[in-house]
């Protein structure tokens, strides 16, 4: 029984050809949309020497340059703040009057972009896809959601619409309020799920017993919906989670509003499941990193995910690459059935290392490395002696062994741990082992880089 719904149940029934056909029409019409609407996308195209009435469907799309990445559309945004007088960037497509929810990005890194600015209709369509979600996850209504986000101007807002769709009732808490309110509100509310941070559900598991006077295992969750950090693949954390609460922990995912996706109800991790194929062909186009050439999708490639709207009124992207590495997955999903594309994040370009001629993600590697467990700790650091992302070989790894593995063990240890590198990863490294605790716990992203230059 497929238990993963599409948000249009009619793709449930259609085949894989039928639903590229479907997207085909909407790439012709979200690009002369694009093309009418504004001045930016007139730029792009003529810029790449693109008459946007010759692209006829999904081939000609894959095939067209990356025309937006993070600095275009900061430096687009800063063009309609100096020249029109708002934040949302040239590549705004409707009126400033039908704009009805505008979000950004955590701007942790440079200017926070309004990436999450939408219409009525594309907050309609999008909260569809995200109930459908929550809906596929197991939310019933009426069921109470502990929502635990910045929020606010953030990216996350949008899922309250989906939750409300979905008829389940949230109650939305500024994680900036503190760990205190928001596990004090989960002792008073009772609420059936959690959504916050893969970390914040760490650390509110740990805090629980000194400020509510219970485990978090006593709260009599259903399930936690995790987003916002690459996790779930990472071995032995989506089991821990679910061990301390006692309840299956989801894997959900919607970067700027597309790749609306979500992991199924399953002991092992099987990826994210594109659930809305008629709102973007994130799920159908892959470029390499380096040389941003277009990738087959083919079932177990690797590459950066190149984002295009379908349907989207306010600011709509076209070839927009974001920096998500990502794997896809093209075989029958194992556990739910679910036969359309999924996906595992794999990392960020940005974190990319070039090894030998061979991309690398630090993520990959420790994933690789964390198999060792409990002969390791699963914590490490990758030596850079020099800026990334080309490492002069060898590759250099400082790996945290376990209290209880001996330093007699440790020269084998180190060579069962390169070759399997070397078989999953195609690289060399050189392993040296540090001892348990060597390497300082981070609350928040674990860095992963040890930089010595
Ligand atoms: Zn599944």
């Amino acid at each position: 029984m497929i238990t993963t719904n599409y948000f249009d149940p009619a793709n449930n029934t259609r085949s894989g050809d039928e639903i590229r056909a479907m997207q085909d029409g909407l790439i012709v019409r979200q690009l002369a949309y694009c093309h009418e609407r504004s001045p930016f996308f007139r730029e792009r195209f003529a810029a790449h020497g693109i008459d946007p009435r010759d692209i006829r469907g999904l081939e000609d799309l894959r095939a067209m340059p990356v025309l937006m990445g993070k600095d275009d559309e900061r430096r687009s945004a800063e063009e309609s703040r100096e020249k029109l007088g708002h934040p949302f960037g040239m590549h705004l497509c409707a009126p400033l009057e039908d704009l009805h929810l505008t979000a950004t990005t955590s701007g942790t890194t440079g200017v926070p972009t309004f990436s999450y600015t939408f219409s009525r209709d594309d907050i309609d369509r999008l909260s569809g896809a995200i109930a459908t979600r929550f809906r596929n996850i197991g939310v019933r209504p009426g069921e109470r959601v502990l929502f635990c986000f910045a929020l606010g101007i953030y990216a996350t807002t949008i899922s309250l619409f989906g939750l409300r769709k979905a008829r389940a009732l949230p109650i939305d808490i500024d994680a900036r309020a503190g760990t205190e309110v928001m596990l004090r509100m989960a002792a008073l509310t009772r609420p059936q799920w959690l959504s916050c941070t893969p970390s914040l559900a760490e650390y509110l598991a740990a805090r629980a017993p000194e400020i509510i006077g219970m485990e978090v295992g006593e709260l009599g969750l259903r399930g936690l919906i995790l987003t916002g950090e690459s996790w779930a693949t990472i071995p032995g954390m989506k089991a821990r989670i679910e061990a301390v609460y006692g309840a299956r922990a989801y894997d959900v995912w919607t970067p700027a509003g597309h790749a609306s996706g979500h992991s199924c109800d399953s002991e092992a991790y099987h990826g994210m499941h594109g659930i809305a194929p008629e709102l973007c062909t994130s799920y159908q186009d892959l470029i390499d990193p380096v040389t941003r050439a277009p990738i087959d999708p083919v079932h177990g490639a690797i590459g950066e995910m190149v984002h295009t709207s379908l349907q989207r009124e306010a600011c709509p992207t076209i070839k927009y690459a974001y920096g998500d590495i990502v794997q896809l997955l093209l075989d029958e999903c194992p556990s739910c059935g679910f036969r359309g594309p999924r996906i595992k994040l794999v990392g960020r370009s940005d974190d990319m290392l070039i090894v030998k001629g061979v991309n690398v993600y630090p993520a990959a590697i420790k994933s690789v490395v964390a198999e060792f467990a409990p002969a390791v700790t699963g914590d490490m650091r990758i030596v850079l002696n020099a800026p990334p992302p080309t490492i002069l070989p060898p590759l250099v790894l400082r790996v945290e062994h376990a209290p209880e593995t001996g330093a007699g063990d440790l020269d084998d240890l180190a060579r069962r741990i390169a070759a399997a590198l070397h078989r999953t990863l195609k690289i060399n490294p050189r392993i040296e082992f540090v001892p348990p605790g060597t390497f300082e716990k981070a609350t928040r992203k674990t860095p992963l880089f040890e930089r010595r230059y």
